[in-house]
């Protein structure tokens, strides 16, 4: 340390060199965007909100994923497969892409891991009822949702009825221009002082009473008949339209998520807003990362995993040894032995990244950030060393080696980037995957672009983060040895 007390008055010429040299300064991704990049986040925007657009479910953006990837030469990876590319679903719902890299899988791999599902509606087991000759679909929520954001507001249903008979029938309403859309009722305001108004915000709205309207036109039968009319009316247009029955209801997966497409928001295009994008933003930039890579010396991995939303629970979350099936599997296709110890040893000596979407510093709400530690909305992709919650609780708190590693690729690959937490530590917190794919001892960090309004049907990113995360995944596929 040098001896404190002596020190020589600086000029102010100096004092603003040494500022340079020494502190940290936020840049914007705008600070360094030349005409050429600037094109290219506008044009990449367009990229993005036509996978939002058509990712609007896990099971629909594992069909985005796919029919990207196959067009690019991606083969299932199956007993036998052969070359250098490939993909490998579970049960429809998560999806990983494989580039075979020039070093022999056994040496380590680059994973980044993003998850698919988010926030929305599901329906009940008996979801079908009559009441006040109006037919209602009782739903239960997925994931965090403030569920006044879902009232009075157009919905779509997206989703797979599976019959007794073997039969998976798709169910896509409300998001082509001559749909049908559904809606949640809300009170209006000039009698909801009681039951809303008087009420804390968590109290005001009840599960139960968000039921999706689908139908008011009773079936036209002669006096006397019994009631349920509107109810079995509803039933013969499933069947006629779907060949399902109130049965098949109960092997269902059927989503109501927000209807319409991804959305420019703002006079100057800047931003997009859409719903899903918690996590389909870090899906989509892993995705154009992993699909531009040609042949890279270190086996490049995306893995699109479900159910984050839900605390990753069930067989196409990321809580499952499924990666260790796709090492394997990924060590079989480029000829290597795949035994436990290799597979072990492989996922060791692994990088990932958990591609997860952080809250942006709201404008509004600047009392629930801490604004030193929070990410800002068009400075790039934001590196989360810990995420977690309280006294950094179930979090994955990053080697400070790996970090530094990647400070290193992202500066040297020009990425323009952040380093952000989420909210005051006392305020709330959140998870990521990033815990469950650390238990293979592996470099893992939490790494994505920040959004604003999270979780609601109608989330705020900026095109330029998109672009820098892209370019942030593009890089650490692309990188040296760490
Ligand atoms: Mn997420
Ligand atoms: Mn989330």
């Amino acid at each position: 340390m040098a001896k404190a007390g002596k020190t020589t008055r600086l000029t102010k010429k100096q004092f603003k060199d040494l500022k340079e040299k020494l502190a940290l300064k936020p840049i914007s991704v705008w600070d360094k965007a030349d005409a050429a990049t600037r094109q290219e986040i506008f044009k990449m925007g367009e990229r993005y909100k036509a996978f939002l657009s058509q990712a609007k479910t896990e099971r629909l953006a594992v069909e985005a994923i796919r029919e990207r990837a196959r067009a690019l030469g991606f083969k299932p990876l199956k007993a036998g497969a052969k070359g250098r590319r490939f993909y490998l679903e579970q049960q429809g719902k998560a999806i990983a892409l494989c580039v075979l890299g020039k070093k022999g899988v056994g040496a380590g791999l680059r994973i980044i891991g993003s998850h698919i599902d988010a926030p929305r509606l599901d329906l009940k087991m008996h979801p079908l009822y009559e009441n006040q000759e109006l037919a209602f679909l009782k739903t239960h929520y997925y994931g965090g949702i403030k569920k006044y954001q879902w009232l009075a507001r157009p919905l779509a249903l997206h989703g797979v009825v599976c019959t007794r008979e073997g039969k998976t029938v798709q169910v896509h309403v409300g998001d082509a221009p001559d749909d049908p859309v559904f809606t949640l009722l809300d009170l209006l305001p000039h009698l909801s002082r009681k039951s809303q108004e008087s009420k804390k915000l968590s109290d005001a709205f009840e599960a139960e009473r968000m039921n999706l309207l689908i139908g008011g036109l009773p079936l036209d039968v002669e006096e006397g008949a019994e009631n349920d009319k509107v109810k079995l009316a509803v039933l013969k247009l499933l069947q006629d339209g779907y060949g399902v029955s109130e049965a098949d209801l109960i092997s269902a997966e059927l989503e109501v998520v927000p209807a319409g497409l991804a959305r420019d928001v703002g006079l100057d295009r800047a931003l997009v807003g859409a719903y899903g994008q918690d996590d389909r933003a870090s899906a989509f930039c892993a995705l154009e990362a992993i699909l531009a890579l040609k042949d890279p010396a270190v086996t490049a991995v995306a893995m699109f995993v479900d159910k984050e939303e839900i605390g990753s629970e069930g067989p196409t979350s990321a809580n499952t040894r499924w990666i260790e099936l796709l090492v394997a599997g990924f060590m079989e296709a480029a000829g290597e032995k795949p035994s436990y110890l290799a597979v072990s040893r492989a996922l060791a000596a692994s990088q990932a990244l958990s591609a997860d979407v952080n809250a942006a510093l709201d404008p509004d709400f600047p009392e629930v950030h801490e604004k030193r530690n929070a990410a800002l909305l068009g400075y790039g992709v934001t590196l989360t060393k810990y995420t977690g919650h309280g006294g950094k609780y179930s979090a994955n708190d990053a080697n400070a080696e790996y970090v530094a590693w990647l400070r290193k690729v992202w500066d040297q690959a020009g990425v323009t980037w952040q380093a952000a937490g989420m909210g005051k530590i006392d305020e709330g917190g959140g998870g990521t995957i990033a815990k469950l794919m650390a238990v293979y001892g592996l470099d893992i960090v939490d790494v994505g672009p920040a959004l604003l309004s999270m979780h609601s049907p109608f989330e705020v990113s900026h095109k330029a983060d998109i672009h820098s995360s892209v370019g942030a995944f593009r890089a650490f596929y692309l990188a040296g040895p760490r």
